[in-house]
């Protein structure tokens, strides 16, 4: 239902609760986190944004990280289906619906990968780890995203975080919303702008079929051919 993110230089988790908190009138029925730091921790439970909370330890040091509101439609709403996503070293938020996940699903089981959920959006997690580490040829989390939404049918908009490339959000887009933020002291990532305008105003729209990735000290889009794109910012003019 609703996805943020974060990469600065404040402390990722009190954003992400609080552009989760932003996006609560959507409506949802779980919810979840990961931050970076040295390793993925991830925190999702079934309830409210003040439920996370309460389940979040009293610090968390780290400076990346992704979050969602989920709206179940593959799985019922229960803490296992909650997202991020986790496959090893890897951490998936997505908003939508994978259509040919089942066929994805048999594959990645014959591979050996074990599913601890009932979603589609499990998948996500686990072709980005067989890419990256499985595959013929180790890749990174950006071509990794490449590769895996050529895969996908359906809508997304999914961010990502791979513990060997810390520092390090990648996005996707198709047919589900997804805007980027750039403030002073980071950048932030969206299904919604109201997400994070208490943050910044000036915004990025990612278009379909666009993917990226957002690091400390820049985003970087491409097309769908693999070519850098550049984009326009824009600064909204309206208050919450
Ligand atoms: N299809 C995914 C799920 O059921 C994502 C739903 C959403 O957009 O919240 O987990």
């Amino acid at each position: 239902c609703g996805i943020v993110g974060y990469v600065g230089r404040e402390p990722a988790a009190p954003v992400l609760i609080e552009s989760l908190k932003r996006l609560e009138y959507r409506g949802y029925d779980s919810a979840g986190i990961t931050v970076l730091n040295k390793s993925l921790e991830t925190y999702k439970t079934v309830g409210k944004i003040a439920d996370l909370e309460s389940i979040l330890p009293e610090e968390i040091v780290a400076n990346v990280g992704i979050g969602h509101t989920r709206w179940a439609t593959h799985g019922k709403p229960e803490t296992r289906n909650a997202h991020p996503h986790m496959s090893s070293s890897i951490s998936v938020v997505h908003n939508g619906i994978i259509e040919n996940y089942l066929q994805l699903k048999e594959k990645l089981i014959d591979l050996g990968y074990v599913f601890e959920s009932d979603t589609d959006t499990e998948v996500i997690a686990h072709m980005l780890n067989y890419k990256m580490y499985n595959g013929k040829k180790k890749i990174d989390l950006l071509t990794a995203i490449r590769e895996t939404t050529r895969e996908l049918e359906g809508s997304f908009a999914i961010a990502a975080l791979c513990s060997d490339e810390k520092g390090c959000l990648v996005f996707a887009r198709k047919n589900s919303p997804l805007v980027l933020g750039i403030g002073d002291d980071g950048y932030y990532a969206a299904s919604d702008v109201t997400a994070f305008l208490k943050y910044t105003k000036k915004v990025i729209y990612v278009d379909d079929h666009e993917i990226g990735a957002v690091r400390p000290d820049c985003i970087e889009i491409f097309d769908p051919k693999g070519n850098l794109v550049s984009k326009e910012t824009h600064t909204i003019e309206w208050d919450l």
